[in-house]
This record gives structure tokens, C-alpha cells and sequence, in this order.
């Protein structure tokens, strides 16, 4: 038998608080492997911190999310949310399965084109669309979504210069029973606003309404709310052709969807809390075959869902390295991570499982990131195994806006691997180097030498 590791007796100040029926344990077994790859190969190959995302994962979620719609529902598609993760190689793998793509600004806009997306299955929301992005989303014949009546009012004119019929939704915002309600993007539904865009598009007859659009916020847990922006698009949609004979091609229901990460506060978790993909489905499918549609003019449903399709594909690897004790007698741990590359610790409660055995103790501990800054915080509280230096971690869930919403403060962005269906893994964003930052400033000639 060989000989167990040391490990120090500690005293240690109870910090009474709630615990929740499953008590305060909860990791069991350590994280050695992501998709039968070894933890440590990876952070010897790659570094460490590392993003890591499994295209098994993403590939089994879409397989989830698109039989619980097309079994409920005769016309589904999905569109590829960019700004969820707009990896070039994640994106492709959506594109390979079926996913248009789903973009809210110029640069994502190109993005998609330069992964060979065709314009006509590009969709463009948001509220900031320049000239010159919406005079090549017009030339391509991309689905432009409207977001106000400036917008509106420039596409007539652009398409009057262009000799082009674009192709148009709006984005409706409306009650959907969860507040604060999302109101700031699209036009109102209750005051009347999503009316009048409709009734302003149609009658200029120079751009082309082809759908209704909503987005009702993001990590939603009311399946039902879908229900409702469903029925009120459909009730937009039957007005139009009531009023105009005019059929709208396809109801756009975005995203939102929950993923299994656990929100800060909630006493269950994530995975026990967040509804499913049927739950969802069926919300919506049941307010769309219940409204005025015959059978031949059912709308194609579009979901943006971007969040719940690729949270729990990414991992995060890092490393311990120190351990402190609080004043207050908290043990706390810092890690090579922090909220710069790990911009979701601020909503969640992240699952992290440290990547080799450890003993039967544990421990409340604050994880710590490396940034200097006060507010850089992994976990508040976490029941955790003492760790030592160099010991490593698995974040878990972690695939949804981190590696895009993720800053360059006082330290460079990580390698991000991708382990491919047969377990090879391949380097799909090199990390940042001093190169990186300093070929984009320009030093002013009389600044460029010093003597000290
Ligand atoms: C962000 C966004 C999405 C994706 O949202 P998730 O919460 O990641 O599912 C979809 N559509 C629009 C318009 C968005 O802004």
C-alpha cells in the first residue's frame, strides 16, 4: 500500500449557514479525464489555463434539442447564436448539423460569411446595423431583423437605391409574464408599435416581411413564457394575412433557453432545476399549432438557442497556486483562472472538481482568481477537498460567453482545444502573445526611446 499524503490538522471556525438537503459534500470522485482524454496530457500539451469543448457534447445536445422540436412540430430550423461562442470551429460544427447562422453585429455578420454561410441563411439582429453592413446584408439577401423605426426608414431608402426587395422580420418585445420584461430591443407588442411596423412595412411595399421575431431574454425558466410569445407572434401573423392577405413565412422564437449551469442563490441545482428541451418544445409547438394557421401555411419555426446548446460542451482547466487563510479563518484557494476568462463566476455557481484524489476532508473555501482586483472571485463558497499548489481543477459548464465576453486585463487569453468525435484533440484558437497585443498599438515617434 503506499503511503497516504500529508496533510496538516487544521482548526477550523464554523461558518453556520443554509445548507440544503444534500448537504454540503459535492465532489465524490475527481475529474481525471474530458472525453477519455487525460486532464494532465491536456494541460502538459496545451498550458494551463485551457478551454476545453467537446464536439461529442455539442453534437449530442443538438441531437436533444431538434428531435424534442421536430417530433412536436412539421417545420423546424435552428440558427447558430454567434456571440454565444463564435469559435470558428464551433460554429461549423452547428453548420455541419443543419444551423443557420445567427448574428447580431457587423463583425459576427462577416464571420459567418468568411465560414461560408450563404447570405440567405444568415440572420442579422440587433440594434446597431451600419450602412454598409445592411447594404451587403441587402445585396445577399440575408433575413434582416428590425430593431426600431430609424432602422426601418434607412432600409427603404437602401432599397430603393439598391433596386432590391430585402428581406425583413421585426423583433417584437412583449408581457410574457417575466419582468423586468426585455423592452429595450424591437418594437412593443401591448402599446401597438409591433402593429404599426408591420402595418408601415406593408404598405410602402418596398421591403418584404417575411417573419416576426422575439428574443424574451436569456436563461429563462418559464417554458410557458414561450408559450406566450409564440401565441402573441401568431396573433401579429393572423392579423396580416386577415388584413393584407399576406402570409408571414416563419415565427422566430430566439433564444434563451436554459442551460444546466446553477444560478447564484437557487437552492437546487441547475441540472435538477432548469426545464428540458421537451419542456420547451412543447410550450411553444402548442401555442403555434393552436393558433389561425391552415395546414398549408404553418410558419417555419426559427430558434436562435444558443446558451443551452453549448454550455456544457466547455470545460475550463487551471491550476492551484497558493492556498490562504482569510482573517476570518476561511481557507482560500488561488487559482490560475479568474472572472477575466471566466466571465459567467458572476451569475453562476460553477461545478469545479479538482483533477486528481483527494482525502475524505473538505472544506469551505473561496476560490480565488489571479487578477488584482477585488472582485475577482471563482466561487464565494465552495465545499472543497483541501488542494495544494500545482493541483489541478476542471470547471465545469462553461461553453456559453466565456470565449467571447472574456477580457485581456493585466493577463492573455488561453489555448482553446477542441477533442473531435474520435478523441483527437486539435488546437482551434492559439493563446495571446505579448505579440498579439503589441502589434495592434502604434508607438508616436517622439515616445519611442527613453533614457533612465
Ligand atoms: C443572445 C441572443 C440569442 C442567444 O441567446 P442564448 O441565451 O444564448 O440562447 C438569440 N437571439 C438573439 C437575438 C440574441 O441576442
Amino acid at each position: 500500500m503506499s503511503k497516504l499524503p500529508y496533510e496538516r490538522p487544521v482548526i477550523q471556525r464554523l461558518n453556520t449557514g443554509s445548507m440544503n438537503k444534500f448537504g454540503t459534500r459535492t465532489e465524490y470522485a475527481p475529474v481525471t479525464h474530458i472525453e477519455n482524454v487525460s486532464v494532465k496530457s491536456l494541460i502538459s500539451e496545451f498550458g494551463s489555463p485551457l478551454f476545453v469543448i467537446s464536439e461529442n457534447k455539442i453534437r449530442q445536445l443538438y441531437s436533444d434539442v431538434t428531435r424534442a422540436f421536430k417530433t412536436r412540430y412539421p417545420r423546424v430550423q435552428f440558427a447558430w447564436s454567434y456571440k454565444t461562442n463564435y469559435m470558428n470551429a464551433v460554429c461549423n460544427v452547428f453548420h455541419q448539423l443543419g444551423s443557420w447562422a445567427e448574428v447580431v453585429s457587423g463583425f459576427e455578420y462577416n464571420k459567418a460569411l468568411k465560414n461560408g454561410v450563404p447570405g440567405s441563411k444568415i440572420i442579422f439582429n440587433g440594434p446597431d446595423k451600419t450602412d454598409d453592413e445592411l447594404t451587403l446584408a441587402i445585396r445577399n439577401d440575408s433575413l434582416i431583423h428590425i430593431d426600431h423605426l430609424d432602422e426601418l426608414y434607412r432600409i427603404i431608402e437602401l432599397a430603393v437605391e439598391l433596386k432590391k426587395r430585402p428581406k425583413v422580420a421585426i423583433r417584437v418585445n412583449m408581457d410574457v409574464g417575466i419582468y423586468p420584461m426585455w423592452d429595450r430591443f424591437g418594437f412593443n407588442y401591448e402599446n401597438g408599435q409591433a402593429w404599426d411596423a408591420i402595418n408601415k412595412i406593408i404598405l410602402t411595399d418596398k421591403i418584404d416581411l417575411v417573419g416576426l421575431h422575439a428574443h424574451i431574454g436569456t436563461f429563462m425558466l418559464s417554458p410557458q413564457a414561450y408559450g406566450v410569445a409564440a401565441s402573441k407572434l401568431a396573433d401579429l401573423a393572423y392579423h396580416t394575412k386577415i388584413k393584407f392577405e399576406k402570409n408571414i413565412e416563419y415565427i422566430d422564437l430566439g433564444g434563451g433557453f436554459a442551460s444546466k449551469n446553477t444560478l447564484k442563490g437557487s437552492y437546487l441545482k441547475g441540472s435538477d432545476s432548469s426545464p428540458s428541451f421537451d419542456d420547451y418544445a412543447e410550450a411553444i409547438s402548442t401555442a403555434l399549432l393552436n393558433a389561425e394557421y391552415t395546414k398549408e401555411h404553418m410558419p417555419l419555426l426559427i430558434l436562435e438557442s444558443g446558451r443551452a446548446l453549448i454550455d456544457e460542451a466547455g470545460f475550463l482547466l487551471g491550476t492551484v497556486i497558493a492556498n490562504k487563510r482569510l482573517s476570518d479563518g476561511r481557507r482560500s484557494t488561488i487559482l490560475d483562472f479568474g472572472v477575466n476568462i471566466l466571465f459567467t463566476a458572476f451569475w453562476y455557481d460553477h461545478k469545479i472538481s479538482p483533477a486528481q484524489d483527494f482525502s475524505h476532508y473538505t472544506e469551505d473555501t473561496v476560490l480565488y482568481g489571479p487578477l488584482c482586483m477585488n472582485i475577482d472571485v471563482v466561487r464565494e463558497n465552495v465545499t472543497l477537498p483541501p488542494m495544494k499548489k500545482g493541483d489541478q481543477v476542471v470547471v465545469h459548464t462553461v461553453g456559453a460567453y466565456n470565449m467571447t465576453q472574456w477580457m485581456q486585463f493585466i493577463s492573455l487569453r488561453p489555448n482553446i482545444v477542441l477533442i473531435d468525435t474520435n478523441g483527437k484533440t486539435h488546437l482551434i484558437r492559439a493563446k495571446e502573445s505579448l505579440d498579439t497585443l503589441n502589434s495592434q498599438e502604434r508607438m508616436p515617434a517622439h515616445l519611442s526611446s527613453f533614457k533612465l
